[in-house]
């Protein structure tokens, strides 16, 4: 399989996808079964997985995370890429 953005070889690896909360937070799902291009990192999940996701996403106030993480949040100066 190649990568539909690079077309990079595409290679089957457990990757963690990050998901977006409606309250601006993000779940991180962790070693999941997917093809991620080796050239670009674009994520491809098999359907079964994103289905799952979806479901576990719908019902994300019963799941037990594994660790909590923080985040580092940063606001560059606008000047930062100059
Ligand atoms: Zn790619």
């Amino acid at each position: 399989m190649k990568c539909f953005e690079c077309g990079g070889e595409v290679l089957k690896t457990l990757g963690a996808v990050k998901m977006a909360c409606p309250d601006g937070g993000f779940i991180i799902f962790k070693d999941i079964p997917m093809n991620q291009c080796r050239q670009c990192g674009e994520q491809y999940i098999p359907g079964k997985w994103a289905e799952k996701i979806g479901f576990m996403m719908r019902n994300r106030e019963s799941l037990t995370p594994s660790e909590i993480i923080q985040v580092p949040v940063v606001t560059p100066a606008s000047d930062a890429c100059a």
